[in-house]
């Protein structure tokens, strides 16, 4: 269908033959169903049209009792001759369907209240496998129908397999009576709909139009029709959603100015000698990348992606570097105090013997230092600045923000971009931002589906870093992990032990496990608690300790979840493992493995274990890869809700599954981009219907201006 069938719209379709029909005025629909569809909201010919099945299933050609064989999917119309609910052994509710010559038994196991609907005498209809039992072919749980009294004794009519459209049904309205309402319409109201790709993209992406995925959703004519369909309709959201991110930030770029950086040779070659390694070709690219970026006067939004331990600090790095280079200022925001405290100890050592100033401010820096350091952001006087969410405290002001990076942001927020931006002097201006993550796929697709950032990947890990050794234990094998962890601190690596909470009542906390292991099996060995309610100066002195090996076993709270980065830490011991999921623990199991020596993490069940809890071990010691883990993640939750989404504000998808259909995604991204640049305002003819319909769905929520 080519486009504008505006023509058929503008006709004055016959009563009850258009999109915009009630569904009473629909031949074939009775008035009475037409107000039960009308509690599903179902209220016109469009909006019934819309209502897509929740899933398809085939239904088996109809037969009564003879000829049925054993181990064949049968669909069998047959009276009940006897039935019984049994209570003892495997409770079960049983049924025999004869025509005096034949017949088949049926067992549903757990579902004694059967008892309540099928009785002696009922005709049933039944779906389900065959199997041979003794002599007889039975079916265990089947799929049951009464027969209504008019439906008694129907001559079996359907002679072929075919697929049916399940509904989401409710509000006393059924599957079936949708679908038959469905069957009224569906020959005739899906060619009324008009197509908002244009005709020759479509062709290009092979797909089939709307009509067509329409009336392939409601009446499919086999799997390969449902499937082709839910293509279309999905790619048809992820399509519209992606151009209105892209209009959106193309709106921004028109408005918005940010400083340009340029990386000349000298000042690369400069960088680079400063870093302590080489990068990696993977850093690399991205390096290059960004800065193609600030080379540009409009404000990047970019978020690096790589997997734990993959070197994304070094990158930051190198782009705030390049900031204070051409004589603006950076800054570095973490997401715990911890982190901010060992990237600023590490970076000033990087400087040490350089002109540059870095500074820290947390939340702990008070008073006169903190009035100083403001002083001296605001003026100038500071080159780089590494600290918490701190910094987006309203006081901060700085003379010239060129970069924002925000390491291992788990509340990514667009919020946080909005408020760096108003650190700015200049109306209008913002600092480019980089968003660095380790969060594997789920959370970095809702970021890019519902944020507006441009991705780089670090695939792979840095040289020489080793995959880490992971094990599973019960909570019986504690004192033989302890043992094997006091030989390898006496071999000279040190160890984290880490625990779900601090005092947690009834399992291990952080203050108990200090004591109990000092006492016990560590004896002798410098044994430290690290954790968030330590003050700061604890906190710092605590982990430079570590940093030095002058502790050897450091118990912890997952405020070391995320990128504390000791190399002679080799060992990793999860207390209460069932507590944390499983990007927790993939995180944590990051914070070793970082030098050259072989590294082990292993993962104490706890008191109390669960099957889940099992699963995620057992998945642990399997995979390394967190992109892996990721999917594992997800089977193990189920297809939920994926993170960001709901935040997100938007429309929530109705056919299109972020996990499932990421090329469709990485598709309607790349097209989406390119559209926009090609036609920034999607005003062609036959972009018509297309922009009309993005406005609809995302022009509120996205505040888009309008586009015409
Ligand atoms: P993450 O991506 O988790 O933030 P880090 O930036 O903390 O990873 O880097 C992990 C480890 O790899 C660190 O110990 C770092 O020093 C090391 N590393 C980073 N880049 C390189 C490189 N190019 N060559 C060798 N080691 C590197
Ligand atoms: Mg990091």
């Amino acid at each position: 269908m080519a486009g504008r069938s505006d023509a058929t719209q503008q006709d004055e379709p016959k009563r009850g033959r258009g999109l915009t029909s009630r569904l009473a005025d629909v031949r074939g629909i009775s008035k009475n169903r037409a107000e039960d569809l009308a509690r599903l909201g179902l209220t016109n010919v469009g909006r019934l049209l819309a209502h897509l099945p929740s899933r398809h299933e085939w239904l088996e050609p109809e037969s009564g009792l003879e000829g049925v064989e054993a181990d064949a999917n049968v669909s069998i119309i047959g009276e009940v001759t006897a039935c019984r609910p049994v209570t003892y052994g495997r409770p079960r509710f049983e049924a025999v369907l004869s025509d005096g010559e034949h017949r088949v038994e049926l067992v549903w196991f757990n579902q004694v209240w059967l008892r309540n609907k099928i009785h002696a005498g009922v005709r049933l209809r039944v779906q389900g496998r065959t199997k041979s039992r003794g002599g007889t072919v039975q079916i265990a749980n089947a799929k049951w129908e009464v027969l209504k009294p008019e439906e008694d004794d129907p001559a079996p009519t359907r002679t072929q397999r075919t697929l049916r459209a399940i509904y989401p049904a409710g509000d006393g309205v059924t599957t079936d009576e949708i679908a038959e309402a469905m069957g009224k319409i569906v020959p005739w109201a899906p060619a009324l709909i008009e197509d908002h790709l244009p005709d020759a993209y479509r062709r290009e992406k092979a797909m089939p139009t709307l009509a067509d995925a329409y009336r392939m959703q409601h009446r499919p004519e086999s799997d390969a029709e449902v499937a082709e369909s839910q293509r279309r309709l999905a790619f048809d959201e992820l399509l519209l959603l992606q151009l209105g991110v892209h209009l959106k930030r193309a709106e921004r770029r028109a408005t918005l100015k940010a400083p340009k950086l340029d990386a000349t040779e000298a000042i690369d070659a400069h960088i680079r000698e400063r870093l302590p390694h080489t990068l990696t070709e993977q850093q690399d690219k991205v390096v290059r990348e960004i800065c193609a970026d600030l080379a540009k006067p409009t404000p990047a939004n970019r978020l690096i992606q790589g997997d734990v331990g993959s070197g994304k600090t070094l990158v930051a790095v190198y782009a705030m570097l390049l900031a204070v280079a051409t004589g603006s200022q950076g800054a570095l925001m973490a997401p715990t105090e911890i982190l901010a405290e060992q990237h600023f100890a590490s970076i000033r050592e990087l400087l040490s013997g350089s002109r540059v100033s870095v500074e820290l401010l947390t939340g702990g820096v008070t008073g006169e230092a903190r009035d100083s350091l403001l002083r001296r952001l605001a003026s100038g006087g500071v080159d780089l600045v590494i600290g918490t969410h701190a910094l987006l405290t309203e006081s901060v002001r700085f003379k010239d923000l060129a970069i924002a990076v925000i390491d291992e942001q788990h509340r990514f927020g667009v919020h946080q971009r909005a408020a760096l931006r108003e650190k700015m002097d200049e109306p209008n201006s913002s600092p480019h931002v980089l968003v660095m993550t380790a969060t594997p796929i789920p959370r970095t697709l809702a970021i890019t589906v519902f944020g507006d950032l441009d991705v780089s990947t670090i695939d792979g890990l840095p040289p020489g870093r080793q995959p880490v050794h992971t094990r599973s234990v019960r909570t019986e094998q504690r004192d033989d992990v302890y043992a094997w962890v006091r030989a390898r601190v006496e071999a000279g690596d040190q160890a984290y032990v880490v625990a779900p909470g601090i005092d947690a009542e009834g399992v291990t906390g952080v203050r108990r496990l200090v004591k109990e292991l000092g006492e016990g099996p560590l004896e002798g060995l410098r044994v430290a608690a690290l954790h968030g309610k330590l003050t700061r100066t604890t906190r710092e002195r605590v982990m430079g300790r570590f940093r030095t090996g002058q502790i050897d076993v450091m118990v912890a709270t997952t405020v070391i979840e995320v990128g504390v980065d000791v190399a002679n830490a080799t060992v990793m011991v999860v207390e209460d493992a069932d507590r944390f999921g499983l990007a927790q623990l993939h995180q944590l199991r990051g914070r070793v493995g970082r030098g050259q020596k072989k590294s082990a993490c292993v993962l104490i069940a706890g008191p109390t274990p669960t099957e889940v809890g099992e699963r995620r071990r057992e998945i642990m010691a399997a995979v390394s890869d967190g992109f892996v883990l990721a999917e594992r993640d997800r089977e193990l939750r189920g297809p939920g809700e994926i993170f960001g989404a709901r935040q997100s504000g938007l429309p929530p998808f109705k056919v299109a599954d972020l996990m499932r259909d990421r090329e469709l995604l990485a598709m309607a991204r790349r097209d989406a981009a390119a559209w926009v640049e090609r036609s920034p305002k999607l005003a062609l003819d036959e972009e018509i219907t297309l922009r009309r319909r993005l406005l609809k769905a995302y022009g509120e929520a996205l505040q888009l201006a309008d586009v015409g």
